[in-house]
């Protein structure tokens, strides 16, 4: 059983918020942690906390930070499997998949770590004689982050690198569904990390929305729903804190042509599936090549029956259930409606009884067919292991489906024709572009979305220096020049 409160200037303090807890989503009866929610003063005692650390912190030479940093990330990777337990008991992932979580996390964190020694200015020629001018970059000052409940490990070390890389503090609020594994990451950093540089608060969207609503924060980083994310862009309107949000996917995968139809329907299912579907690059639509519909069909079919769904905690299941009751009912209404539109259950299509964890939040892997694009399974982001089949006639229609949804994260396409590629490349409106492989995001590369999906700079990679510092134009005369 875990028992976090908020960790502010280098302790946990209980302080006087609401009491709340988490369960195990395979067996919902199991408490796993308990945790208290920060108060309103102790939000406020975090951000003073924030901004005296992060002075101190600022003040550091950056290569001091990043050997800092990667002490910290070793203290972390010595926690690996406690991580991956807390991981797997709050959200229900198997265990296999938190470990995967907490290796990918370290390794973009690592070359986060080395971003704090690179060079993010410049020397520009100047117009007036006698003149240097430089674009220097500052750290931004306090950061806000705000994380969800898929990726207890992965979306919280994704704004704590980069943020005290570029010699920021952080105060970060994760989900109160999955807490435990950012509270065992903020405890790895104690005694290494200067007290005050990151604060961890806990609670919900009124912790949340008081946190990124306040004057002492330059800039909120955060992932999670498109709703949500609108009310952060207004809430931090007040502020005019620079914002970077990372929000919902209606991602595709488009099958034009493959030589190797088994290894691409592998990926596919495995974008599909992992995390029970619950991932925002989660590929959750397949359109394809109406010659290839009914081998596409079958091979997704066959594959999604023999995934083993049962506890995280047994080697042998290869998907967990879903976070809670809520998101299993609304999974579940989404594949009644699609049903009662018009689209065919190829496979699954309801709630999975595990006998080994009675009353667990499991979903059947579904595969869909004759979904038309209006539909709303063709549309709106499920969240669950739901994958629609839809056919096109030409690229053009095939562009078109891809393209006709509010979200812009992530796409993929299978072909060998450079043409197409080409076009896909130029064409698909999303923020990732994948060809002839699934949605899996490379450590070191810009992570992010376009339309609905992501506002402001990426999150990780050589870009997420955007949001994390400040710009400034320098004009140096020579005196007496
Ligand atoms: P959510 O938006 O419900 O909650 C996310 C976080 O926001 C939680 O910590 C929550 O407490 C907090 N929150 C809620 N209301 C708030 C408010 N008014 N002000 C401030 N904070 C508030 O999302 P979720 O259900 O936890 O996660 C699922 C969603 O996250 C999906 O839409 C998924 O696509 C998205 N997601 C996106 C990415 C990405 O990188 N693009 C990654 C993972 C998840």
């Amino acid at each position: 059983m875990y028992t976090f409160h908020s960790l502010i200037d280098g302790e946990w303090q209980a302080g006087t918020g609401e009491a709340f807890a988490t369960f195990n989503p395979a067996a919902p009866d199991e408490t796993v942690g308990t945790y208290r929610a920060t108060s309103a003063d102790g939000i406020g005692a975090a951000l003073d906390a924030a901004r005296l650390g992060q002075a101190r912190w600022a003040a550091y030479p950056p290569a001091e930070r990043a050997r800092l940093l990667n002490r910290f990330l070793d203290a972390v990777e010595q926690q690996t499997e406690a991580i991956a337990h807390a991981v797997t008991l709050e959200q229900g992932k198997p265990l296999a998949e938190g470990r995967g979580e907490t290796g990918k996390a370290l390794r973009e964190a690592r070359f986060m770590a080395g971003e704090a020694v690179r060079s993010h200015g410049g020397v520009v020629p100047a117009q007036k004689p006698g003149c240097r001018n430089m674009v220097l970059r500052r750290p931004r000052g306090v950061i806000a982050a705000i994380t969800p409940w898929n990726f207890p490990v992965l979306t919280p070390m994704r704004k704590i690198a980069p943020a005290l890389a570029h010699g920021n503090a952080i105060v970060l609020k994760p989900s109160e569904l999955t807490p435990a594994a950012a509270c065992l990451i903020a405890e790895a950093a104690r005694g290494i990390l200067p007290d005050g540089v990151m604060q961890i608060l806990q609670g919900g969207g009124s912790v949340g929305g008081a946190l990124v609503s306040d004057r002492r924060v330059h800039g909120v980083t955060f992932t999670g729903s498109v709703a949500t994310g609108k009310a952060i862009y207004a809430a931090a309107a007040g502020s005019l804190a620079e914002l970077s949000l990372e929000l919902g996917g209606k991602n595709a995968v488009v099958i034009n042509d493959t030589d190797d139809l088994d290894g691409c329907l592998d990926q596919v299912v495995g974008a599909a599936f992992q995390c029970a579907g619950q991932r925002c690059t989660a590929i959750s639509r397949v359109i394809v090549a109406a010659g290839m519909h009914d081998a596409v069909a079958d091979g997704l079919r066959a594959r999604a029956e023999a995934v083993v769904l049962g506890s995280g905690q047994d080697p042998a299941t290869t998907m967990g259930p879903l976070i809670n009751r809520e998101q299993l009912e609304r999974v579940a209404g989404f594949v009644d409606r699609a049903r009662a539109e018009g689209a065919a259950v190829l496979t699954g299509g309801g709630h999975a009884r595990v006998e080994a964890c009675p009353g667990g939040h499991f979903y059947q892997p579904t595969v869909l067919t004759d979904v038309t694009p209006g539909m709303e399974a063709a549309r709106e982001e499920i969240f669950g292991p739901v994958l629609t089949v839809t056919p096109y006639r030409d690229f053009d229609q095939a562009l078109s489906i891809l393209n006709d949804v509010d979200y812009g994260l992530t796409s993929s396409l299978f072909s060998n024709d450079a043409a197409l590629i080409q076009r896909f490349l130029d064409e698909s409106d999303n923020g990732m572009l994948h060809v002839n492989h699934g949605t899996v995001p490379d450590d070191h590369m810009p992570f992010g979305g376009i339309k609905s999906s992501g506002v402001g700079a990426y999150s990780v990679g050589p870009s997420a220096v955007q949001f994390y510092t400040t710009e400034h134009s320098a004009y140096v005369k020579q005196a007496g020049g």
